[in-house]
């Protein structure tokens, strides 16, 4: 691709696009960078060149890009049906057979689906659907939803409110009615001098205090993600979810587990709560249902919970796409593959455990004050200081660590000073010793 083009879609984006996440002013100072071309783990800009995609696109590519067999399930539904809806006692073959695969995948008793088209609306599905429910046993009072501050559940008011992005909820001002937070369990920014494992129960321990706090009547339901990712692949200390399904056992409100980014295969289990031992009632699912190819999302919801919301009536929710034909067939054939092609179990079993030993290594680095991870999910600490894990002044180094990651070929996000990666579940040893070795590169030129 000519620079001469580069420079006419860059003036496209500045003359008429606005793009998520993004500061305008700073980007039309510096013009976007144009991917044109995806091929298994790699993409290419356009000015050619070839970058290891890290980050899966945003945490969703899970079978790399190019994948034929996605693209034929997506013409053949398209020429079947390419559109009909779910609403008013009607659905269509697509919708039901993923409804059923992914009831085969998913933890034990969970095995109904509710389709919406993104993880944010699945997240804002999860807010109502927890109000009806309890509206129906009779305690229409118990509305409140604590989730946890820097925990991310999506961009619209409800997603935006249910995390807790303090960032976002200033924009929007502040979150809406009826949605509480408890801290992070995030040890390496926010532990102290606490030994890990007391830190994580200390922290869950907030869970029963809000609940306490809040009226245990009030509360509907605690929502988080199994590890957080756009709060910056925060792995909780082992101490953490046990803790927390003992405060949830005693108390009477439903556990939702975000696994918008856990979920299919990316801990090395199908899902997030797997990983933990975790049983939640309702998991707002999106990303990596389709391998990112199109866009959907939807709740996996617990029986008890479907045999309540039988009994209510009609449930005033959905979206002209919830279900949409194309998407259900490219994530049917998406969990084909994944389940013929045994990603997951390569993932557990041999890609894992060596992405993790190569990234463990990385914590030698002068910059890197903690190296974490687990599945194809991870996270470096840049700091200061390695041993008191002091941090750089304001800015910090995190974006310009990130500008020498586009020098260098290689796509890695900063939330902050900490670099994450989640890179396609298909990636192989080869490209992980490649992705190693670009990091260094990033951090030696960032140090
Ligand atoms: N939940 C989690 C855990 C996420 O990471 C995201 C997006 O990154 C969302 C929800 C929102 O999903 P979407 O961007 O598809 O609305």
């Amino acid at each position: 691709m000519s620079d001469s083009q580069t420079l006419q879609w860059q003036a496209l984006s500045r003359d008429h696009h606005l793009p998520p996440f993004t500061d305008y002013k700073a980007l039309n100072a510096k013009g976007t960078r144009i991917i044109t071309r995806g091929e298994g783990v790699y993409l290419w800009d356009s000015e050619g060149h070839k970058i290891l995609d890290a980050m899966a696109g945003l945490w969703c590519v899970n079978l790399g890009y190019g994948r034929e067999e996605l693209v034929e399930a997506a013409t053949k539904q398209m020429r079947e049906l390419p559109y009909y809806n779910l609403f008013f006692q009607t659905a269509h073959p697509p919708a039901l057979a993923l409804a059923k695969a992914i009831a085969e995948i998913a933890p034990e008793g969970m095995n109904h689906v509710f389709f919406t088209g993104s993880g944010s609306e699945a997240n804002d599905t999860v807010l109502r659907m927890v109000r009806h429910y309890w509206a129906i046993k009779g305690q229409p009072q118990k509305k409140v939803v604590i989730g946890r501050w820097n925990g991310y559940h999506g961009s619209t008011i409800a997603g935006a409110s249910l995390g807790g992005m303090k960032a976002m909820h200033e924009q929007g001002d502040g979150p809406i009615p009826g949605i509480e937070h408890i801290d992070q369990p995030y040890w390496f920014g926010e532990g102290g001098d606490l030994d890990p494992e007391e830190f994580g129960v200390r922290v869950a321990e907030q869970l029963e205090q809000k609940i306490l706090e809040v009226g245990e009547d009030k509360v509907a339901a605690f929502i988080a993600e199994p590890i957080q990712g756009a709060g910056g692949v925060i792995i909780p200390p082992d101490s953490y979810w046990p803790k927390i399904r003992e405060i949830l056992a005693r108390y009477d409100i439903l556990f939702i587990a975000d696994e918008v980014i856990c979920g299919f295969g990316r801990t090395g289990e199908w899902f997030g709560s797997d990983y933990y031992g975790n049983a939640p009632d309702l998991m707002p699912i999106a990303k990596g249902l389709t391998s990112g190819y199109l866009p959907m999302g939807g709740v996996v919801v617990r029986d008890e919970v479907v045999h309540t919301l039988n009994e209510g009536g009609e449930f005033y929710h959905g979206f002209t796409y919830s279900g949409h034909p194309v998407a259900a067939a490219v994530a049917l054939e998406n969990i084909r593959i994944l389940r013929e092609e045994k990603i997951v179990e390569r993932v557990k079993t041999k890609t894992a455990p060596y992405l993790q030993s190569r990234w463990r290594e990385l914590v030698e680095h002068p910059l890197v004050g903690e190296a974490r991870g687990v599945g194809m999910l991870g996270a470096l600490e840049l700091v200061k200081n390695k041993k008191t894990r002091e941090r750089f002044a304001d800015p910090g180094v995190g974006m310009l660590c990130r500008e020498h990651c586009f020098r260098n070929g290689l796509v890695m996000r900063a939330v902050g000073d900490t670099m994450i990666i989640s890179p396609p579940l298909v990636i192989n040893e080869e490209q992980i010793d490649e992705l190693i070795g670009k990091v260094r590169l990033c951090l030696d030129a960032t140090a």
